[in-house]
């Protein structure tokens, strides 16, 4: 009897997912899969277990678990060190191989190179599939001069011009040996720290909503997407970071869906890849900057005071302050909010883009080595943006991009009696008003900020 193991990682769905189909196809009829999944000591011990991601792959774990069960089969979880787990499961169900999704960060590298070394050594082989994390694979589309595109425009272009392969059908059935013993699948309850609002996770629960999506917003999606209020993009980041939607599926149904909302989605799911053929080429950029503008950032230790006003959402820019408390309460932020907040810390305060990234990646459902820090240092100016010196005003984006002040009031109810100017700039107020309503005022003045930055960048006006 053929066995081979199907390593689960960022890919946590049925639907269109080809490690799963190769090992079902290469097991034949006959055969069995271990569906397996391995809680990695390793991700908890580098700080990446933050409460909100825990909560939601433990949503993903069940569903899929259901999914599998549905299908005549179950998920087997361990806990442990990957390589070491994933070689007991296959000593246990004597498998031939093993399959899995090819992934992008230095930690996911790392993890498959040790497995390919520990499984050759037990004669047993890896294949590793790409295009079930990403849509087009990183490295597959390149400049003539370098190894990857470090602009998004020609990268897009070439993108756009790719044919990708078809998605693919969930299995119908799904047999699992006897006898491979799993700990148990986690469930959400009991984990503290997690957002009030959290979104929830699993397959069924992304197709669901991308069916809303395509049937709803998708069309109004290029017009209203940076409307913060309207709240009109598709949340479905948590889905592409869990891997519970396929990026492939995602464009071949909006572009069957058509018109200008699908070609704008489109367009910003490149962006994803875009800035992980980024890291796959240059793995230090999770940490390192990508183009050092040799800065002596301030950090906890010089500007501890204003690093904790903005994490609390209490910088005295509403805009700021409103984006800051979403994070808080929902584990996601919409991503003017995230250019907006990211421009206040990196450059308005002169904060080191890492303490930003940080803090979003100890809250987002989302959070992503390759979109997080790379679009930090698109902010940062360190990154691969063309303007690296342009810097977000927190009141000219509340005015274009919040118009009636919804999402300020929204989020920051102290400021819910105010209306008009005051409530793009509470610090006109008289001194006893705003102190009334329990707003502090302007941790920094922008002129001082834009100031400070450009004097540090050698751009004195
Ligand atoms: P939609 O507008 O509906 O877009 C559809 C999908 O396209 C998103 O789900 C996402 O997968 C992708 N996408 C959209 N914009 C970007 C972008 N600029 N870069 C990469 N992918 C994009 N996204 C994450 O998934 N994880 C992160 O950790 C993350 N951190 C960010 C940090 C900063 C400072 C900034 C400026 C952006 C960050 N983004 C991150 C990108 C973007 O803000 C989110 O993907 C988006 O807000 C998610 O909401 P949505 O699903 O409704 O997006």
């Amino acid at each position: 009897m053929n066995v081979s193991v199907v390593l689960f990682t960022a890919d946590l769905r049925l639907h269109d997912h080809p490690p799963l189909s190769a090992a079902l196809d290469s097991c034949g009829g006959s055969g069995h899969v271990v569906p397996l999944f391995v809680r990695d000591r390793s991700v908890a011990a580098a700080g990446f277990d933050a409460p909100n991601r825990l909560a939601f792959l433990a949503d993903c774990l069940r569903d899929l678990d259901a999914g599998l069960r549905e299908r005549g089969g179950r998920l087997v979880v361990r806990s442990g060190d990957v390589v070491e787990e994933v070689c007991r499961v296959v000593l246990e169900a004597d498998a031939d191989e093993v399959h899995m999704a090819a992934d992008v960060s230095a930690f996911a590298r790392r993890r498959e190179a040790r497995l390919r070394r520990a499984l050759e050594a037990e004669g047993r082989r890896l294949h590793v599939h790409e295009t079930v994390t990403t849509a087009v694979p990183p490295g597959l589309l390149t400049p003539s001069s370098t190894d990857h595109f470090a602009v998004f425009t020609p990268y897009f272009r070439h993108w756009s011009q790719h044919r990708l392969r078809d998605a693919l059908r969930a299995p119908r059935s799904v047999r699992v040996p006897d006898g491979v013993g799993s700990d148990g699948v986690p469930s959400r309850t009991g984990l503290s720290g997690v957002s009030e609002a959290l979104a929830r996770g699993g397959e069924k629960e992304g197709r669901k909503r991308l069916t809303a999506w395509l049937r709803g917003g998708l069309a109004g999606y290029a017009d209203r997407q940076d409307d913060l209020a309207g709240d009109a993009t598709s949340r479905l980041s948590p889905h592409l970071h869990f891997g519970t939607l396929s990026p492939v599926e995602l464009v071949h149904r909006a572009r069957r869906a058509g018109g200008p909302g699908a070609e704008a989605f489109v367009r910003q799911l490149a962006w994803r890849d875009f800035h992980r053929q980024v890291l796959a080429a240059r793995p230090a950029a999770s940490t390192a900057d990508y183009r050092t503008k040799h800065d002596r950032w301030r950090t906890e230790r010089t500007a501890g005071a204003d690093i904790a006003a903005w994490r609390a959402g209490r910088t005295g820019y509403p805009l700021v302050d409103a984006a800051m408390r979403q994070l808080r309460h929902e584990g996601w932020m919409h991503n003017r909010a995230r250019l907006l907040t990211a421009s206040f810390l990196a450059k308005t305060l002169y904060v080191d883009w890492r303490v930003g990234a940080r803090h979003f990646l100890d809250l987002l459902v989302d959070g992503d080595v390759a979109s997080n820090q790379l679009n930090w240092q698109w902010m940062a100016g360190t990154g691969t943006d063309s303007r690296p010196n342009r810097v977000l005003n927190p009141v000219t984006q509340a005015k274009r991009y919040d118009p009636r002040g919804t999402y300020v009031r929204r989020w920051v109810p102290e400021l819910a009696p105010l209306d008009g100017p005051a409530l793009f700039e509470p610090w006109r107020l008289a001194e006893d008003d705003r102190a009334a309503l329990g707003y502090p005022g302007p941790i920094v003045g922008l002129s001082a900020g834009l100031a400070r930055f450009r004097r540090a960048r050698g751009r004195e006006e």
